[in-house]
């Protein structure tokens, strides 16, 4: 174990100015990621600044819809009224991840930030781009391991077939953030030049040149909240995903969807907003826009479902072990989307 200063704060502003003093600081919520990453030297902090104390954990309603503080336990915010009712593809989303003492642990701040689960990011001897050119921390200097990106005809079952670089082929391993970017949240973020607000769809990146950097957070940034505007998808969403087994793994691909519907003649249903996202396809959590430009105004039928699943896959590019993926992802968004369909 590296050596580390260990420095706890109780307001944000404590926060930020602390982060800016130095290099190689980190800020500590749940930990449920980043003490792996310490553990396995994946990262050594120089500093980690416990956040833990800080204010930030209210879910309340405000004038554009909900606003759920940075430090809401991730089992606070999937079983919350609010959020029951008014935004269930995000209480589903959250349930399907990790387990149950995980999520008690895991805040939503520290869910945006989560790393890749690439097997080769974690692993020294392995070449990776994403663990960076030279290690951070006291060991500055340091390789950090091979560069290359072993995924790349190596092991690559989990991985991207959207988006992707030849770089990294990483992907993201959010369930939460597949729910926040169809439901189009932003991101309320201070740091030492001021308060921003940062489209979701904006927040994290995709790996080009540069894997190392998985979101446009700037350096002292901290995420204070994430603001969900309302919306008339509550009737007809669902969170589809497929994993290896029942519980406490990562998606081989998830889709979040919200339908507004409206009944127009007899039995047909008409589809007047659509929000799909999908997990463990991309670096970064995947909105299917074509696919949502197709479904608007359209009835709600298996056939429609496959066009816009058609639309969806344009551009996807597999690496030999993650070949199902392109069979399986189409599957899962008309699957999903029939299954929002009927919910209400
Ligand atoms: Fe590293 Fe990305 Fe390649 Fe995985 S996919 S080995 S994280 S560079």
């Amino acid at each position: 174990m590296n050596p580390f200063q260990f420095t706890r704060v109780t307001t944000p502003q404590a926060a930020i100015s602390a982060s800016t003093k130095e290099s190689g600081t980190y800020f500590l919520a749940g930990g449920t990621n980043l003490i792996d990453l310490m553990k396995r030297e994946v990262i050594l902090p120089e500093r980690l600044i416990d956040i833990n104390k800080l204010p930030l954990t209210t879910i309340e309603k405000n004038v554009t819809g909900l606003r759920i503080g940075a430090m809401a336990k991730n089992s606070a915010v999937a079983d919350h009224e609010l959020v029951k009712t008014h935004f269930p593809l995000l209480s589903m989303a959250l349930n399907a991840g990790a387990s149950a003492q995980l999520r008690n642990m895991a805040t939503v701040g520290g869910n945006l930030m989560q790393r890749t689960r690439c097997s080769y990011f974690y692993d020294h001897s392995m070449p990776c781009n994403k663990r960076g050119p030279v290690q951070a921390g006291p060991d500055k200097g340091k390789p950090n391991g091979p560069a290359g990106c072993g995924a790349i005809g190596g092991f690559n079952r989990m991985h991207a077939i959207f988006g992707a670089s030849s770089k990294c082929i990483a992907v993201h391993p959010s369930d939460m953030c597949i729910a926040l970017a169809a439901l189009d949240a932003t991101v309320n973020v201070s740091g030492p030049k001021g308060d921003r607000r940062i489209p979701f769809s904006e927040f994290h990146r995709l790996p080009g040149e540069l894997p190392q950097k998985d979101n446009t957070l700037l350096p002292g940034e901290l995420i204070m909240s994430v603001d969900l505007p309302t919306n008339r998808f509550a009737d007809h969403s669902h969170y589809l995903k497929i994993r290896d087994r029942a519980s406490y793994a990562f998606a081989l691909v998830s889709v979040g969807v919200g339908l507004e519907m409206k009944r127009s003649d007899g039995s047909v249903h008409t589809i007047q907003d659509v929000r799909l996202a999908m997990g463990g396809v991309a670096h970064k959590p995947w909105r299917l826009f074509e696919a949502e430009q197709f479904l608007k105004g359209k009835e709600a039928t298996e056939a429609n479902f496959k066009q816009a699943a058609t639309l969806a896959m344009k551009g996807a590019k597999s690496y030999g072990e993650n070949d199902f993926k392109l069979t399986l992802a189409p599957n899962s968004i008309i699957d999903a989307l029939k299954t929002a369909t009927k919910t209400a």
